[in-house]
């Protein structure tokens, strides 16, 4: 495995990002719905860094089967009502933006005062959709990346930095099957 981002490089690119979100909002209150579980670690450290009321609501969708997209499930039972609220997304990295898309679809549908996100890594070259999140903090090369929330079959997202899976670490173990 090779580190791409160290804890310094997260914690810096994180600061950033709660920096810029506290100048747009202003103080006003916000709701942030973090997209489960890959940023789960992102959503922890970046609202402990927000200076501001927040709500914290949280909603999960799944795509990923190893390596390659499967079709996306959502479910949004835990998540807070958003209707006339300032609504922040958070998720964990945007690859093609099809998850992005589809939640805003449903979330846009709830009649939310403003809707925008937030993603901790956006990957260079793979976007298939118009979107662009309002806040990234890291824009990384196209390569499979694990830890600080993200997984590879549900494994490696305690990883406190970001690393590249090289292909002998692609073998799924037979206790993961
Ligand atoms: P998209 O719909 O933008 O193609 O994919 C978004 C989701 O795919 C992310 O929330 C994440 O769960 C997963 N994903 C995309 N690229 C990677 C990657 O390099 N590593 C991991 N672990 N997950 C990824
Ligand atoms: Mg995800």
């Amino acid at each position: 495995m090779k580190v791409l981002l160290d804890q310094q490089q997260l914690e810096a690119g994180v600061e950033r990002m709660a920096r810029d979100i506290e100048s747009l909002y202003g103080g006003k209150p916000l709701t942030i719905i973090g997209i489960m579980t890959g940023s789960v670690v992102l959503l922890a450290d970046l609202i402990r860094k927000l200076e501001m009321p927040l709500r914290v609501g949280v909603i999960q969708t799944s795509s990923y089967r190893g390596t390659s997209r499967g079709s996306l499930t959502i479910n949004s039972e835990l998540m807070l009502d958003i209707t006339d609220r300032d609504v922040l997304l958070i998720d964990d990295i945007f690859d093609t933006g099809h998850t992005l898309k589809e939640v805003i679809q449903l979330m846009n549908s709830l009649g939310p005062s403003s809707l925008r996100s937030a993603v901790l890594l956006k990957k260079s070259g793979r976007q298939e959709v118009q979107l662009i999140p309002d806040f990234v903090a890291f824009d990384i090369p196209d390569e499979f990346v694990v830890g600080y929330g993200l997984d590879f079959n549900d494994e490696y997202r305690n990883l406190p930095y970001l690393a590249c899976l090289e292909p002998s670490d692609l073998v799924t173990s037979p206790t993961t099957v």
